[in-house]
């Protein structure tokens, strides 16, 4: 079996997919996705790259969240999975994915739109893997409208609490607990430099979030606490299914990338481990772009 080591064409490596038309109510399951996402279930080989370390990461349910968990304990991290409670299969198969790994897998539903919910996120990582030093602000929602006018005022701020205010919430809660050496990793994506017209609210979170992660990562690199972003283009996951995209634009979804396909969460994985692990340790406010080579500023 190929493992993300394996020498490979990039182009070939995974599958061109042309997903069909589909529509889930948000926020969507990996486990209905059609072609099913690869989350690296089958090929992601750790190798003691995060050994001992203590991770919480945001949307580890499913998408690039899973695969992310799912490298993390492969590489010896143990991990509170944060995802809604409507997402519980998913979250279970991660969860069982990742005690085969041998680690712990902590469940933790709830809403992160919740001040509250993120404090007590915090709490968990703190009470049942007795400290936490890696921070991955994952969770997203993405909603694509057509007209600027049909985005209404709840969407925007669902939009905004979900990608921008839980970050902020999170990552407060978080520093004081965090040792000299931990690191945050936040998602932002291509829409942060190049927004779609459909994604006037979500691009702006994503820009907000590329701005938050260099701001803090100044203000945290003396206390040795790296902070760092990863900016994926198209990804197959449940988000483009749940409104994300105009369903009209599934089947073409990631084709007009240099690499001409769309890329799997399994691909989004290895960047996480690098900016998490100590072999990273002078890269501070940088956006990893993990996109099939759109060019970025
Ligand atoms: P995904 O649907 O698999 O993951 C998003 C997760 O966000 C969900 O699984 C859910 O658990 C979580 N979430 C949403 N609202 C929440 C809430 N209120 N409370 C708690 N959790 C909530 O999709 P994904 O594509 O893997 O998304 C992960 C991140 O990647 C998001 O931040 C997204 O914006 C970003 N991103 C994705 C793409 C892409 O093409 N898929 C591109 C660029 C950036
Ligand atoms: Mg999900």
């Amino acid at each position: 079996m190929a493992d993300q080591y394996t020498f490979r064409n990039p182009v070939t490596a995974y599958e061109r997919i042309s997903p069909p038309k589909q529509h889930q109510p948000e926020p969507g399951l990996d486990a209905e996705l059609t072609p099913t996402a690869d989350l690296g279930e089958d090929s992601y080989r750790g190798s003691g790259r995060l050994e001992g370390r203590k991770a919480i990461v945001t949307g580890a349910d499913s998408g690039i969240g899973a695969a992310t968990a799912i490298a993390f304990a492969r590489e010896g991290a143990d991990v509170v999975l944060s995802y809604l409670p409507e997402e519980e299969e998913d979250a279970a198969r991660i969860a069982g994915i990742i005690k085969a790994a041998g680690r712990k897998a902590v469940q933790a539903p709830g809403d992160l739109k919740d001040a509250g919910t993120c404090r007590e996120l915090v709490e968990t990582a703190l009470a049942e893997l007795g400290g936490l030093d890696i921070l991955v602000n994952n969770a997203g929602k993405q909603v694509a409208q057509e007209e600027f006018t049909d985005i209404s005022d709840e969407q925007f701020d669902h939009t905004l609490k979900t990608n921008v205010y839980a970050m902020f919430w999170l990552t407060k809660a978080a520093v004081p607990h965090l040792p000299a050496g931990a690191t945050i990793i936040n998602t932002t994506s291509i829409q942060a430099y190049s927004p779609s017209p459909t994604l006037v609210d979500y691009a702006t979170t994503k820009a907000s979030i590329n701005n938050f992660t260099k701001g803090l990562a100044q203000q945290l690199a003396p206390k040795g606490i790296r902070v760092n972003a990863v900016a994926p283009g198209p990804i197959w996951t449940p988000l483009q299914v749940s409104s994300g995209q105009p369903k009209e634009e599934l089947p073409e979804f990631g084709q007009s990338t240099p690499l001409g396909r769309a890329g799997q969460p399994a691909e989004l994985a290895p960047a996480y481990v690098f900016l998490a692990s100590a072999e990273s340790s002078y890269v501070v406010g940088e956006t990893l772009n993990v996109n099939g080579g759109s060019p970025t500023p």
